[in-house]
C-alpha cells in the first residue's frame, strides 16, 4: 500500500527535515514543511560542513542529489592540521593529497550552498516559511494537530521533529533536555581572509586548522565564501560566556580580551583573533543524553539535533540528521504501514547514532584533555589506517 494520501509534516527546514521532504517527494509522496523562520534569508546559516560518504552523502544519493552536490562541494576543503599552543604540527593533510569523489571522502560545503541545493530540490509550496509549531495535540490514538504561532493549525497522520536541538515535538515521546556540555566556544569570523589578511591565510590553507592545548581551543575553517571562521573553544562552567566579561558587539574592545585567553600561544594562531573582522558570536554547547532513546508512539517521530543533540567534535550533527531524513523516508516508501515504517527507523537510527554520539563525547573529552593535539593527531593516524 502506498501511504502517500497520509498527511505527514515535517517541522523544521533544516539539513534533517528537507532530506526527509525531498526522498518523500520524489517517491510520490507531499509532505509539507513547516518552518519557523519567515524565509531563507531570515538568518545566517553558519560554518562550513563535512559531508561523509557513508552518512550525509549516503542521503544526497538517496535524494537524487550527490552528482549536484559534487559540482559545489570542496574537496580541499578536507585539508587541515593538528599543532600545539606552539604551533608544533602533530598531524596534517595536504590539499594535493585529499580523497576525490572516487574514494572515501568528507569534502567541505558551505550550510548556506548546501541549505539551498535542497531547497531548489523541492516543489515552490513544499515549504510554509513563517510557521512556528508551539504545540502538536493528540487527537484520537494516531493523529496530532499542530498549533502554530501565527494561529494557524493543521491535524496530520505524522508529525517529525526536525526543530533542532530545542525541540517543541520532543516532549510528545522523551523527557530528555538538552543541557550544557561543559564546552563553550566564542566564533569568530575573518572575511575575505586571502586579501585583507594573507598570511594566515596561507597559514590556514583551504581547509581547517585544529589548535588544542590547555583545554582550550583554536579551531578554525576556510569557508567557501572567503571567510575563516573561527570557534575558540573553552572547557568550562555553564556561566563562562557571561563572566568573561566580552563585549561581544565591540569586536576592537574584546581583542585585547580574547587574546588574554591565549596569552601564551603563538603569534600564528593569536593572528586568528587580531584578524578578526566579523561578528563575534557566543555559543554554549548542548547535548542530549548518551544514548538517547524512547518507546515508539504513533503519529510522531524525531530525527536530526531532535532525536539525538550532540557536539560538533565528530562533525557529525548535520551527516546525522540528513541520514534520518533519508532513512525515515525510505522507511515510510517500503512499508505498508505507517506505525512500522516509524519503529523500523528509529530501531536502525538509535543504533548508528548512539554510537556516534558515544563517538562524539569520547572526542569532546579528548580535545580538552591534557596533550590534546597529540592524542588527536594519533587518533586521525589511526582513521587514515582503517
Ligand atoms: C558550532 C557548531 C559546528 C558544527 N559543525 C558541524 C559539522 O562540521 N558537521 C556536522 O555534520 N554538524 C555540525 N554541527 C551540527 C549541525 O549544525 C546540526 O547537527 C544540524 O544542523 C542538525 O540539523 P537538523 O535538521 O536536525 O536541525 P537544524 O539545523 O537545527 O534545523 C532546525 C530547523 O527547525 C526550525 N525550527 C526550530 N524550532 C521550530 C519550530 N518550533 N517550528 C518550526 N520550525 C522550527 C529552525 O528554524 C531550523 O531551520 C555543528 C554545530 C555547531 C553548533
Amino acid at each position: 500500500m502506498n501511504h502517500s494520501s497520509k498527511r505527514i509534516a515535517i517541522i523544521g527546514a533544516g539539513p534533517g527535515g528537507l532530506t526527509l521532504a525531498r526522498v518523500l517527494q520524489t517517491a510520490g509522496y507531499n509532505p509539507v514543511v513547516y518552518e519557523g523562520e519567515a524565509s531563507r534569508y531570515e538568518r545566517q546559516q553558519g560554518g562550513t560542513l563535512d559531508l561523509e560518504t557513508d552518512s550525509g552523502q549516503k542521503a544526497l544519493q538517496a535524494a537524487g542529489l550527490l552528482e549536484a552536490f559534487h559540482q559545489v562541494c570542496r574537496f580541499e576543503g578536507q585539508s587541515g592540521k593538528i599543532v600545539d599552543k606552539s604551533g608544533k604540527v602533530y598531524h596534517e593533510d595536504t590539499a594535493d593529497e585529499v580523497p576525490d569523489a572516487d574514494h572515501y571522502s568528507r569534502p567541505e560545503i558551505d550550510r548556506t550552498v548546501l541549505r539551498d541545493l535542497l531547497l531548489d530540490s523541492l516543489r515552490p509550496d513544499t515549504i510554509q516559511w513563517g510557521y512556528k509549531c508551539s504545540e502538536a495535540i493528540p487527537v484520537g490514538d494516531r493523529q496530532f494537530e499542530l498549533h502554530f504561532d501565527n494561529g494557524k493549525m493543521d491535524v496530520v497522520d505524522l508529525v517529525v521533529a526536525a526543530d533542532g536541538a530545542f525541540s517543541r515535538i520532543r516532549p510528545l515521546v522523551s523527557e530528555a533536555k538538552a543541557e550544557y556540555s561543559g564546552v563553550s566556544m566564542i566564533e569568530l569570523n575573518i572575511l575575505d581572509a586571502a586579501n585583507r589578511s594573507p598570511e594566515l591565510a596561507a597559514f590556514n590553507g583551504p581547509g581547517s586548522v585544529y589548535a588544542l592545548d590547555d583545554r582550550k581551543g583554536i579551531m578554525a575553517q576556510m569557508n567557501g565564501d572567503g571567510r575563516i571562521r573561527v570557534y575558540l573553544g573553552f572547557q568550562a562552567e555553564r556561566d563562562f560566556l557571561e563572566s568573561v566579561d566580552i563585549p561581544y558587539d565591540d569586536l576592537e574592545k574584546a581583542k585585547p580580551k580574547l587574546l588574554a585567553l591565549f596569552a601564551d600561544w603563538s603569534d600564528e594562531l593569536q593572528n586568528y583573533i587580531t584578524s578578526a573582522n566579523g561578528v563575534i558570536t557566543p555559543r554554549r554547547i548542548y547535548m542530549l543524553p548518551v544514548p538517547h532513546t524512547w518507546e515508539s508512539r504513533s503519529g510522531v517521530t524525531l530525527i536530526g539535533d531532535a532525536a539525538h543533540l550532540m557536539s560538533p567534535f565528530a562533525g557529525a550533527g548535520a551527516n546525522l540528521a540528513m541520514l534520518d531524513g533519508a532513512e525515515l523516508a525510505l522507511s515510510i516508501i517500503n512499508n505498508e504501514d505507517l506505525d512500522t515504517a516509524v519503529r523500523q527507523y528509529e530501531l536502525k537510527m538509535f543504533e548508528y547514532a548512539g554510537a556516534t554520539a558515544a563517538e562524539t563525547k569520547a572526542n569532546m573529552e579528548l580535545f580538552f584533555s591534557d596533550n590534546a593535539a597529540a592524542k588527536l593527531g594519533e587518533l586521525m593516524r589511526s582513521y587514515a589506517e582503517q
